[in-house]
């Protein structure tokens, strides 16, 4: 069956680049959260966005119109019934997403494939959480979405062929490159990126250098984009908590131990863009948070 509507579940930066590029591609999107005012903020960002794309004439007006008229925003999960595919990209807990894929899977017709944008957690698990384990797989986007061309498809134990074929087929289809890896912890993506962010607050902690001089030495001496801790802050220190706790739990493994700063900074509700501050401030949006040189 050709894919041409797909249902994404949580409106933040994740589900709302994901409905961004899947519309833009040509596909009917339902973006789909919890409240009503989350989905608009969600919609408002997208509008910005395009907005920018137009003015620098990446796209014409007609476009951003058509792109924005594909997005239909929802807070129930009901247009499941109707979709051809779901991409769930809800918070990062095992809790909050076996609970979407049990819905999911009682109102998604029979076959309809379920995809999760997890960064770390198990498809297996999740997949044991339906009774289509065959059509459930990762689908796990980079941030940010419209910019970076990986997606991680992630097989479950019980994730068919049919399904890998799919979803391979629709990553090209929204213009990415689809690398199939096998479900483990952190699939490879953030197995490799994560520790080193892990490791990078753990310098900070200790006092080797300051946030910028951590990030200034692996962006001119690893020639890396970003610096780790400016990464952080823009995955969200929330999620990359998310992901090494999964990774300490699952590999029992102490060199996975998330670092006590990272906590203390989520409890204190600091996660980095997001909430306009983390390792640098974003109150301004005018002042970029890791000054350049
Ligand atoms: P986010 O905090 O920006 O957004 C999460 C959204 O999910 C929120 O809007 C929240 O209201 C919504 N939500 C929570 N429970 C829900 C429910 N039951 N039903 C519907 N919506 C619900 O997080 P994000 O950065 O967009 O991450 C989303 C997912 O994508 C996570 O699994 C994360 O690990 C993964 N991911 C994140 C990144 C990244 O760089 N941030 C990269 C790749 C994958």
């Amino acid at each position: 069956m050709a894919i041409k509507s797909i249902v994404v579940v949580g409106a933040g930066q994740m589900g709302c680049g994901i409905a961004q590029v899947a519309a833009q591609c040509g596909f009917e999107v339902v973006l789909q959260d919890l409240r009503m005012d989350l989905v608009e903020q969600a919609m408002a960002l997208l509008r910005a966005k395009l907005e920018k794309r137009l003015a620098k004439a990446e796209i014409t007006q007609a476009q951003l119109a058509a792109t924005l008229e594909r997005i239909r925003p929802e807070t129930g999960l009901e247009a499941a019934a109707g979709a051809d595919l779901v991409i769930e990209a809800a918070t990062e807990c095992l809790e909050v997403k076996t609970q979407i894929f049990q819905t999911l899977d009682e109102i998604a017709p029979v076959g309809v494939i379920l995809a999760s944008n997890t960064s770390a957690l198990s498809i297996t698990a999740l997949g044991a959480a339906t009774r289509r384990p065959a059509q459930v797989v990762g689908m796990h986007f980079m941030n940010p979405v419209p910019v970076m061309t990986l997606v991680e498809v992630v097989r479950g134990l019980e994730t068919s062929e049919a399904t890998l074929a799919e979803v391979t087929d629709l990553a090209r289809r929204l213009d990415k490159t689809p690398v199939v890896v096998k479900d483990s912890p952190g699939f490879v993506s953030n197995r490799l990126l994560m520790p080193m962010i892990n490791e990078a607050i753990y310098c900070l902690s200790e006092g080797v250098a300051s946030p910028s001089d951590i990030d200034r030495v692996m962006r001119l001496g690893m020639n890396h984009p970003l610096g780790p801790l400016a990464l952080a802050d823009l995955i969200g220190l929330d999620t990359c908590l998310a992901i090494m706790e999964v990774l300490y739990r699952d590999f029992a493994d102490s060199k996975y131990r998330p670092c006590p700063l990272l906590r203390q900074m989520v409890r204190a509700g600091r996660l980095g863009r997001k909430s306009g501050q983390g390792f640098y401030s974003y109150f301004d949006p005018s002042v970029p948070g890791e000054k350049r040189e």
